[in-house]
């Protein structure tokens, strides 16, 4: 088993990494100083409950009155009735101050359950169990939140867990849409910030098929450390979590012309990327030529090209709604070398004749 240290401005906490490790769960609650009889509220989804929650249960259930509470799978679960209907659950199940919430899940059920943490009785602990690998960029940074229906993650707070216990041995039931989702922040990680993971990434990971065991475990340790950096980082107020933001500006128009769950964050953050990239080449006069990095994203199954039943306009109208654009124009971050982006501000007409050059 790993163990990673998470430093945040208010706290840190520990990341346990390995296959396998759900079995040291009693043990590391234990270490983190819960006692026995401490009342746990399990919050899971749909899908994983028929999975694993009997056993997690089992094991926990010796030392611990465990409670549990399963919303539906998927973003919708973001709500604010799905909110409401787990403070009821734990306030009928009593917990009280010194209760602990698991976030057993993805994304979703970390984000939410994270968020109602936050806020039962003013806050109260929580520890990240993910189980998808896009749950690597999640899980780490203390952002919790759920969705409005005038814009997403608009209601949340800034709360961080206990502890993350990562075990991969979960993400072998992970469909294989879900695993390139994470992918895809996996490898803008390592554009945005490592250039020898970003090379052992393309030698070691020829298709999806390779994300298991020590490889995945390498993939989910890089990208955490990374991210972790980049949060830490910022807490001097230098402006680089924005970094993060790599392949978003497109890619969030993306989701939200198509519909949030016609296609997934991955898939558009990966088809962002490729648009940064071309921007970059552009803006820096430049060339990755040498990567192929549509060829590569290819392999894994990423889209490449922009769909042709999208309107160029539109999206542009939505880049340029993004949260980081002033009027008139478009912040984006563009890749200056691999391992390495910066913030540049692009007027209209550059970005709109970038992106119809780029749609051809
Ligand atoms: P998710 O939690 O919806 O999981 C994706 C799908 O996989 C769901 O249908 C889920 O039921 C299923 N699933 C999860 N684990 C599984 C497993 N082990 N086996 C089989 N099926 C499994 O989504 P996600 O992609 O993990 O996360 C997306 C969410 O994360 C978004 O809401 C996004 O806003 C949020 N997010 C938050 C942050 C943050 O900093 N807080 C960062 C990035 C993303
Ligand atoms: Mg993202």
């Amino acid at each position: 088993m790993k163990q990673l240290l998470i430093e945040t401005k208010t706290k840190q906490y520990p990341l346990f990494l390995g296959e396998g490790i759900i079995h040291s769960l009693p043990e590391i609650l234990r270490s983190l100083s819960f006692p026995r009889g401490t009342k746990l509220l399990i919050i899971t989804d749909q899908t994983l409950e028929p999975l694993y929650l009997a056993e997690l249960r089992a094991m926990l259930a010796d030392d611990y009155e465990v409670y549990t509470h399963v919303i539906p799978s998927g973003e919708g679960a973001k709500s604010f009735e799905q909110y409401y209907a787990c403070q009821t659950a734990a306030l009928e199940y009593g917990l009280d101050r010194h209760s602990l919430i698991l976030a057993f899940g993805g994304g979703v059920v970390g984000d939410l359950a994270g968020f109602v943490a936050a806020t039962y009785m003013r806050g109260i602990r929580y520890i990240q169990i993910p189980t998808t690998l896009l749950a690597h960029d999640s899980a780490v940074g203390g952002k919790v939140a759920i969705n409005h229906p005038l814009g997403k993650n608009m209601i949340g707070a800034f709360h961080q867990p206990e502890a993350v216990v990562y075990d991969i041995a979960f993400l072998r039931s992970l469909p294989e849409k879900e695993l390139r989702s994470g992918f895809a922040e996996v490898i803008k990680h390592a554009l945005i910030r490592d250039r020898r993971f970003y090379e052992w990434l393309r030698q070691e990971i020829h298709t999806l098929a390779d994300l298991t065991g020590e490889r995945l475990q390498y993939c989910i340790q890089k990208g955490i450390e990374i991210k972790a950096s980049v949060v830490r980082e910022d807490e001097k107020e230098t402006g680089v979590r924005a970094h993060l933001n790599f392949g978003h500006t497109l890619g969030h128009a993306l989701e939200s012309e198509l519909g949030y769950g016609a296609i997934t964050h991955g898939d558009a953050v990966a088809l962002g990327m490729l648009f940064a990239i071309f921007a970059s080449e552009s803006v820096y006069k430049r060339s990755f030529a040498d990567h192929q990095f549509s060829a590569w994203f290819r392999t894994y199954g990423f889209p490449v090209s922009i769909p042709a039943s999208l309107k160029l306009e539109r999206l542009l109208k939505k880049m340029k709604g993004d949260k980081k654009a002033k009027a008139g124009t478009v912040r984006m971050v563009l890749l200056k070398d691999i391992g390495e982006v910066d913030i540049e501000t692009l007027d209209d007409d550059t970005l709109s004749a970038l992106l119809c050059e780029f749609a051809q």
